[in-house]
């Protein structure tokens, strides 16, 4: 049999999303016709609830069903070590639909895997949590209208909070915008922005406004919208016509709607979780602004939203959470329609990736199935060739987070190499014939029994000397440009971009007796995006961006994507005063309008050449040096 599960907000087309607000309107024909009659629904939650599972289960008797519950996981056969695969697979033979709700990302759509009814995510940790999206949209819809052109500001967690992740994308794709307001350090993951501008065409802007005030003071807002086609996120001077492009565009937002998140606690490392929060209250009902701004909030909430908001028409956030019920039905009613065998999954139908080795890549996610409970989950990554810089990414299939591929390998003549963008179309065909490898490293590849792939000859177009003289004259002009040392920040692109960072920074203290500070950006790894490296104290308070000029430093520009990407991490975190580039070679080609302000050497170079930047910090017993080669194809190895 065939039928649908609902594990994201991807799993509903926007049709089916206004069917099931259709049938959300006439619930009394719905409990009449008795739709569950003779059905069971299990509800298994591995984290607390009160709406989603009392909705849920009222929905359900409401449509003449049944429901059997387990409302603390922990006091089932969970406790004694039991795998989510298989509780799936036991209680799926005593109910026509599980309703899960897991603290592991991912864990759900694990589960789905292997039962033998519907499933329906509840939340799964900091991943997504569908139906409340549902809930939001259709309490939106009564309130405002028609979703598209809408702004909503979503505030307060936007890192961990599970119902942001599916709503941003349920707003992008029925054409609303929106502006984040994050809590610091709790900005919307790099991930979650860059499928925005991917699939959907939002770019994002910073919003400098006054308004917001009213609700957080430490951070700046960010506008994303697919409207307006402006590239203000690649800007890098805060000059004085981007400042008052900046204040037009804002002071024109209407803001429809305010959605409101309590901090995830549940989901931080301990000491993590201090620090201001935004919060709405008083200040915010007397702004003149927000006088049609209707507050949402997934609940529970804690001291984010304060009680006076509830007695104000715009507080809406019980009315929302009353329509969990009505949607809920319609859900489960849309859901059964679909178990005849006729259903068709609304996903776009994906290449995935399976390594074809005993052991392949691992996911960057700590918090994701795959790793939390490998047995029960069977790896699957989609795998997206167009990242930053040309860079090879690979998207998990169960908590969607994106990491960078280094080594790829041909498992049919075990051979391996450096991933590079004029590998591209080999990859895809392998990827096709499932020949495709990948390793996290290259001990793995060699492990599993794979020998390197051989390339061009090498040609050295810069030395050590050379090399030294280029960051001396980057060290100069930066020093002419920027002589506010206190104002200065040195960041680099990790890890190259960051080593030579480092080098510019002591070629400033050599000139100028004081060291600058430094920082480094890591794109797609696995900890922190952005942190200081030198003044190197551990009791110092968090690197602060807002109203420095910055220096993003890295070795090779090239497509312009890493710096794009970079460029947006700084502003998600902070707004500077302004950001420059520098960087040791600039090799062309660019796909993004990026022009580095200071640059060692231009190196035009063709596609299939790889310009490899050598440095003594990573090479350890090796020269600085620049070499040029190229990539000797597999086939033609
Ligand atoms: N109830 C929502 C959830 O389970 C929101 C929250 O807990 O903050 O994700």
């Amino acid at each position: 049999m065939i039928w649908r599960n609902i594990i994201s907000i991807a799993d509903l087309t926007n049709d089916e999303i206004e069917q099931i607000f259709e049938l959300a309107d006439s619930t009394h024909q719905l409990r009449a016709d008795k739709v569950a009659a003779g059905r069971i629904m299990a509800t298994l939650f591995y984290e607390p609830s009160t709406r989603t599972r009392l909705s849920f289960e009222s929905a359900m008797q409401r449509l003449g069903g049944s429901v059997v519950s387990c409302s603390d996981m922990k006091s089932s056969s969970t406790a004694k070590g039991e795998t989510v695969a298989d509780t799936a697979k036991v209680v799926s033979s005593y109910a026509d639909v599980l309703v899960v709700r897991h603290h592991w990302d991912g864990a759900v759509q694990a589960m789905a895997e292997h039962a033998d009814v519907p499933m329906i995510n509840a939340g799964d940790g900091s991943h997504e949590h569908p139906t409340q999206t549902l809930c939001d949209l259709y309490t939106l819809k009564k309130e405002k209208g028609d979703l598209k052109g809408l702004t909503v500001v979503i505030c307060g967690d936007l890192k961990n909070g599970r119902t942001i992740h599916s709503l941003v994308y349920a707003l992008a794709r029925f054409g609303a915008n929106v502006v984040t307001l994050a809590a610091n350090g709790m900005e919307l993951p790099q991930y979650v922005i860059e499928r925005l501008q991917r699939e959907y065409q939002y770019s994002l802007a910073p919003v400098a406004s006054d308004d917001l005030r009213a609700v957080v003071t430490e951070t700046d807002a960010l506008y994303l919208t697919p409207k307006q086609p402006h590239q203000l996120a690649l800007f890098t001077q805060m000059d004085s016509a981007v400042q008052s492009q900046l204040a037009t565009m804002v002071s024109g937002l209407r803001y429809d709607a305010f959605y409101m998140t309590r901090k995830q606690k549940e989901r931080m490392k301990e000491g993590t979780t201090g620090g201001s929060y935004p919060t709405i209250g008083a200040d915010f009902l007397r702004k003149q602004r927000f006088k049609d701004t209707v507050v949402m909030h997934p609940l529970p909430r804690v001291d984010e939203l304060s009680p006076e908001v509830d007695k104000d028409r715009r507080g809406i956030y019980f009315k929302q959470a009353a329509y969990g019920v009505p949607v809920r039905m319609a859900l489960l009613k849309f859901v059964f329609d679909r178990m005849d065998g006729k259903a068709k999954p609304a996903k776009k139908t994906v290449q995935w990736f399976q390594s074809p080795d005993p052991f392949g890549p691992q996911c960057s996610n700590a918090n994701c199935i795959t790793v939390t409970e490998p047995g029960s989950a069977t790896k699957k990554f989609e795998v997206l060739s167009n990242g930053p810089g040309a860079a090879l990414l690979l998207r998990c299939s169960y908590c969607d987070h994106r990491f960078k591929v280094q080594l790829i390998g041909h498992a049919k003549s075990k051979r391996y190499c450096a991933y590079d963008i004029s590998l591209a179309d080999t990859l895809k065909d392998w990827l096709k014939k499932h020949e495709l490898a990948i390793f996290n490293s290259i001990k793995e590849a060699e492990e599993l029994g794979y020998e390197p792939y051989k390339s061009g000859p090498q040609r050295t177009i810069m030395d050590d000397v050379e090399i030294l003289a280029g960051v001396r004259e980057l060290s100069q002009q930066i020093a002419r440009d920027c002589s506010d040392l206190d104002r200065l920040l040195i960041l680099g692109i990790r890890s190259k971009g960051s080593y030579l960072a480092q080098r510019i920074a002591a070629e400033l203290e050599e000139r100028q007796k004081r060291k600058p500070e430094v920082g480094e950006v890591e794109i797609y790894g696995s900890g922190e995006e952005i942190r200081r490296i030198a003044p190197a104290d551990a009791e110092m308070a968090p690197m602060v961006l807002k109203d420095r000029t910055i220096i993003l430093v890295d070795d090779v520009i090239y497509t312009g994507r890493t710096v794009n990407s970079a460029l947006s991490i700084i502003f998600r975190s902070g707004r500077p005063q302004s950001v420059r580039l520098a960087v040791l070679i600039d090799r062309g080609h660019r796909e993004v309008p990026l022009k580095p302000n200071y640059v060692g050497k231009h190196i035009p170079s063709s596609e299939r050449e790889r310009v490899r930047v050598k440095l003594r910090e990573v090479e350890h017993d090796e020269e600085d040096k620049v070499v040029i080669y190229s990539i000797i194809g597999p086939t033609e190895a």
